[in-house]
């Protein structure tokens, strides 16, 4: 891929790039350190390690390569407007980091030691991150299962690794709005499954029906439930929102989380975002008969997804088997611009209700 796709890093490496700027392919362009903490049964959590990048020992007998027992994160840094670099809501990273290695039986690494690894890569590194508003340090914790043994327990050896890449943005005025295909023959998650947690065995199963998206000509695949394969859940590895009317009335709407979805930072700020601009929001359950008639009767105005890695992404066409509609007049509508704007300024800090949401970084600041 040579330019930067429009998803969720680990949700379609296939798919057709979505137009956007080209300057750094996603998940390419990595930073010089690493982090890296271990955990064994014995000792507990070590306070982790500040080192240059490079290839990791592992037995071939980890139990993470073998049965996935593999939890990670993504979040962001963001060069301030006052010059220093700032994280996008680390401790609700952390906090999901926890949880998603608790539905797969691994150790919890405290939010102060998650931080602190957060901290000491961006001050490393806040180097290379220039003032450009379109880039961003996009951060990569995971955590694996160390211990060489093929019996079917959770290890009591872990290793946790944080390393960084940097990244392009999304922050044209009008972003270019994709085109989705909805998958009617394969999930991404199932009721009692892992879906509502970041593990790494999510996402390769995707890739085959991001394939035939792509093969349908579309940029991204769109999720429906495992159960009555009639509701929308997410789109590749983000989540999902549609606008209901215009103006005062318009009303945004997301599925509920109920298990299935994965509960997005992005998609929480996102509800912040529009309270604090007025509109009114909901969780609503939307079926892909309902998406295509609210489009026809025009009571369905936009779509969009969001997630860390793209930020706001309008959604313009929708294909199911041979039928396709279009959302609002297929171009990005006013409630989706107003509500990537106002994401942006949040992680730039340049909105004061949301400063709380950013953890700024000791000795990143920059001479402007
Ligand atoms: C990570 C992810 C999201 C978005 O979560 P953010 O916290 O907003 O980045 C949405 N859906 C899936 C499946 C994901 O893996």
């Amino acid at each position: 891929m040579t330019t930067e796709s429009a998803v969720e890093p680990a949700g379609s490496p296939t798919a057709r790039p979505a137009p956007g700027p080209a300057r750094f392919a996603f998940g390419e362009t990595f930073t010089d350190h690493m982090v890296t903490a271990a955990w064994a049964a014995d000792r507990g959590w070590e306070q982790g390690a500040l080192e240059k990048r490079g290839p990791l020992a592992m037995d071939p007998a980890m139990v993470g390569l073998h049965y996935g027992q593999v939890v990670f994160e993504g979040l962001k840094a963001y060069r301030q407007a006052d010059g220093s670099v700032g994280v996008f809501r680390p401790v609700d990273h952390a906090l999901r980091f926890q949880r998603s290695a608790r539905r797969l039986a691994m150790p919890e690494m405290p939010v102060a030691t998650f931080l602190r690894a957060v901290d000491d890569l961006v001050a490393a590194d806040a180097d290379l991150l220039p003032d450009d508003p379109a880039l961003s340090l996009y951060l990569r914790p995971v955590l694996y299962a160390s211990e060489p043994v093929l019996a079917l327990r959770p290890a009591r050896e872990y290793r946790f690794v944080l390393i960084a890449f940097l990244t392009g943005g999304f922050f044209a005025d009008r972003p270019d709005p994709v085109s989705v295909w909805i998958s009617r023959d394969r999930s991404r998650a199932a009721p009692g499954g892992t879906g509502d947690v970041k593990c790494a065995g999510n996402y390769a199963p995707g890739y085959l029906a991001q394939q035939q998206a792509a093969l349908a000509g579309c940029h991204q695949v769109i999720w429906l439930d495992a159960a009555e394969r009639r509701w929308v859940e997410e789109m590749g590895g983000m989540n999902i929102f549609f606008v209901r009317g215009t103006g005062p009335a318009a009303r945004l709407v997301t599925p509920p989380r109920g298990g299935t979805i994965l509960p997005g930072v992005t998609r929480d700020s996102v509800f912040g975002l529009a309270e604090r601009h007025g509109l009114h929001t909901g969780e609503e359950r939307l079926s892909v008969d309902a998406w295509r008639e609210a489009c026809r009767s025009g009571d369905l105005t936009e779509a969009f997804a969001c997630g860390t890695a793209a930020g706001i992404t309008p959604i313009g066409t929708v294909h199911d088997g041979d039928d396709r509609w279009s959302v609002g007049t297929g171009e990005p509508g006013p409630v989706t611009l107003a509500l990537r704007t106002a994401l942006t300024a949040a992680q730039q800090g340049r909105s004061p209700h949301f400063a709380p949401w950013i953890r700024r970084v000791a000795g990143t600041a920059r001479a402007h």
